[in-house]
């Protein structure tokens, strides 16, 4: 009954507090008892516990109440305590030893790998190309050529899954290597830990004794002084030693502010590659391959010819939106069981379209026309009005009065200080123009495209 409970809340947890919270602090989690209104909990480690009970105490125990369990608090015991107290068998389910498992947390004390995060489900496109090639190659093993490997790049592009993917490929391979993969976050709150028990020589052993160390979203630790430095050692000692590290961020390592240059100039010895923002063919191939796994689902949902189109169209740069959108759209269809056309669409995902219409900005506006008509930035904003300036100019107005939602006279103050009229003027020229002259029409559509892009 208790264990029914905490399995709803657990479900819903994850979308009240978001996949990576759930993933690093509820996860670890499992119920042992609920007793006079006290749910105890075991945790991988006593921080884990408090954390979970100052963040979200209140929270699980209002839903487990709500779900049909009286709870008032929580109580939590650390995993090692609770082996001794109970006997592991009755704790924790063994983990079956499939390679395509999850791996347990206590694996190494590292976090839980995804096991949809495999190199098979990872669609390659320009834009991530060189991070899979590099994310490949380091998974192939061999000699340390590449060390570290640092992949950055913006949220949601693939940094994590290429991490895990690496993971499960050198298991799968050699199951004995030792391979630890956590959140710059998690080192963190291990080292504090260790501090505080005054147990800092077995996480040195611990991080010095792995083969390969993954480390995601290393800017975390970005001006946090004792971390940093202990981080430093332990990727030296591993460096030294030739042991593969693997790290992401969120940005380049010279552009993480409040990381220190050494660290930053030793990150910089492996090999740095980036993820790019996708563009059009990567959205479309990315929602193709999660659409068949969706369709495996939801046999029975319709997609009018043209959907995946519009969505890879319309919906931004960040993979894990476009993923939700897309379960979404699958879930809506089967419960519905209406085809799904592009009004379905519209309508079922009118939220997350709006949040990702794109912001093109003057200045992006201003840049590509100039890149385009090979002219200089001041050219455009200059008062000249040679035809070769001039029209290009115009097309940057249309343009910013059709991508942005800047009004007519800040339209013109942003060229170079000139009137609305000036702005109303140009626009209504391009409109007329695009009608008769091929060259404008399509100089114009190719402008908007990739700007929209
Ligand atoms: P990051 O760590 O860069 O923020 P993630 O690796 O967590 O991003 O990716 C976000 C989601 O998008 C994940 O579900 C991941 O599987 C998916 N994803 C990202 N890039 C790709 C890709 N190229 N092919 C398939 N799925 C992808
Ligand atoms: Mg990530």
């Amino acid at each position: 009954m208790e264990f029914d409970c905490w399995g709803r809340v657990r479900d819903q947890l994850q979308s009240v507090i978001g996949k990576d919270a759930f993933q690093n602090w509820i996860e670890p989690l499992n119920l042992l008892r609920v007793t006079d209104g006290v749910a105890c909990f075991s945790a991988p480690t006593s921080f884990v516990g408090t954390w979970v009970d100052r963040n979200y105490g209140d929270k699980i125990a209002s839903m487990m109440t709500a779900e049909g369990v009286v709870v008032n608090r929580l109580g939590f015991k650390a995993e090692f305590m609770v082996e001794n107290e109970e006997k592991k068998s009755t704790v924790k389910p063994t983990v079956p030893t499939t390679t395509s498992a999850p791996t347990g947390s206590k694996d190494l004390l590292g976090a839980p790998l995804d096991k949809r995060f495999t190199f098979d489900r990872f669609v390659v496109g320009k834009p991530n190309e060189l991070a899979h090639a590099a994310a490949r190659r380091v998974a192939k093993g061999g000699p340390v050529t590449f060390n570290p490997l640092f992949l950055y790049g913006g949220v949601g592009l693939g940094k994590t899954h290429l991490m895990h993917a690496i993971a499960w490929e050198i298991k799968e391979r050699d199951p004995k290597t030792k391979i630890l993969y956590l959140s710059a976050e998690q080192f963190m709150y291990r080292f504090v830990q260790a501090l505080r028990f005054k147990d800092t020589m077995s996480f040195k052993e611990l991080f010095r004794s792995v083969d390969v160390l993954m480390v995601d979203d290393v800017q975390f630790i970005a001006g946090k002084n004792s971390t940093q430095d202990e981080f430093f050692h332990t990727f030296n000692a591993l460096i030294d030693q030739n042991k593969q590290i693997i790290i992401s961020a969120d940005r380049a390592p010279g552009e993480i502010d409040g990381l220190e240059d050494r660290i930053k100039s030793r990150l910089q010895w492996g090999l740095v590659v980036d993820l790019h923002p996708t563009d059009y063919e990567l959205r479309l191939g990315i929602l193709q391959s999660k659409a068949e796994i969706q369709f495996a689902q939801y046999p029975e949902v319709r997609l009018t010819d043209g959907v995946l189109e519009f969505i890879a169209h319309r919906i931004s740069n960040n993979v894990r939106v476009l993923e939700g959108a897309l379960t979404r759209l699958f879930a809506f269809a089967s419960l519905v069981g209406r085809e799904v056309t592009l009004d379905v669409v519209q309508e079922c995902l009118a939220d997350i379209l709006r949040a990702s219409d794109r912001k093109v900005t003057i200045d992006e506006i201003i840049r590509k026309v100039a890149d385009h008509y090979n002219l200089r930035l001041n050219d455009i904003l200059s008062p000249r009005r040679a035809r070769s300036v001039a029209r290009p100019r115009q097309v940057a107005m249309f343009l910013a009065k059709r991508l942005t939602s800047k009004s007519l006279p800040e339209i013109g103050r942003r060229f170079g200080g000139r009137d609305h009229t000036t702005v109303i003027h140009a626009v209504k020229k391009i409109e007329e123009l695009r009608a008769v002259d091929n060259q404008i029409a399509e100089d114009v559509e190719l402008l908007r495209r990739m700007l929209e892009a």
